[in-house]
């Protein structure tokens, strides 16, 4: 990690279900480490409705901590998200985005009638919140192009998370006016085929993220994942992207307050 303190922004993690033993599970010490490192910003997604509450509580308390809320591909809840009830729950000065939402076939081959029609009232609340929605997809490239466009008609943008995909999806979302949100996943050994897609997506498209507690970044990988390794992400692309960190740190802060506007101060 480099000396010089960054500004970085992580664009998606999930506060309320960290590990926090490297902390003796004291959630003020991780947050301070956290801001030490740089990390001036975090967006904390909701994946239920049911834990909605916790997510929205740290974003209360917290000024350098937003909310989305939605519900994710594979997690089941007691209660049927539907475009009414996100709207309702969006209409909150902390609540910038809806999501994390979308399709993942990859882990569940089944219920993809069910994740779709899950999808499409996310799509709905973002269309007619206009706020921003945040895309969990894998291996569902055709239908979630599909169902933003027919659902979202033009008017709903959004960052496709911890994106995996090739570069025809990325640009095909782009062209869509969606951002392309890159995790510790392109530190891997094996993601030769996204670092190959980092170069090819315009630095003004690019957020990064951690998806903290899964997915650390080489060198922490394996270990639970936490907001601050943002900073391995950051160099990392910055690095294919061939510019300073610094530059790439600015750059995707700036894109993330164009992106959740009501985020920005
Ligand atoms: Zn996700
Ligand atoms: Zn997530």
């Amino acid at each position: 990690m480099s000396d010089a303190v960054l500004d970085l922004v992580d664009s998606h993690c999930h506060l309320d279900r960290l590990n926090l033993d490297a902390y003796q599970g004291d959630f003020q010490a991780m947050l301070d480490a956290t801001r030490a490192e740089g990390v001036s910003r975090m967006l904390c997604i909701g994946v239920d409705l049911e834990t909605f509450p916790n997510v929205l509580a740290l974003a209360e308390a917290h000024d350098d901590v937003h909310a989305s809320v939605g519900v994710h591909p594979l997690y089941k809840d007691s209660r049927e998200p539907d475009a009414a009830t996100l709207m309702a729950l969006a209409d909150h000065p902390r609540v910038v985005a809806i999501g994390e939402t979308g399709l993942d076939y990859f882990y569940a081959k089944q219920e993809r009638d069910w994740q779709r029609r899950r999808f499409i009232e996310h799509i709905h609340a973002a269309r007619d919140t206009g706020l921003p929605l945040v895309v969990h997809t894998r291996g569902a490239k055709d239908d979630t192009l599909a169902l933003l466009r027919e659902h979202g008609q033009g008017r709903v943008r959004g960052v496709l998370h911890c994106f995996t995909e090739d570069l025809d999806m990325a640009e095909q979302a782009m062209a869509l006016g969606f951002y392309i949100s890159i995790s510790g996943i392109v530190t891997f050994r094996n993601a030769e085929a996204l670092r190959e897609t980092v170069k090819q997506v315009p630095m003004e498209r690019l957020l990064i993220e951690t998806d903290a507690p899964w997915l650390a970044p080489i060198p922490h990988r394996g270990k639970p994942n936490e907001p601050r390794f943002v900073a391995h992400v950051a160099e990392c692309v910055a690095d294919l992207k061939g510019v300073p960190v610094a530059q790439l740190a600015r750059v995707t802060r700036d894109n993330f307050y164009t992106l959740f506007s009501k985020a920005a101060v």
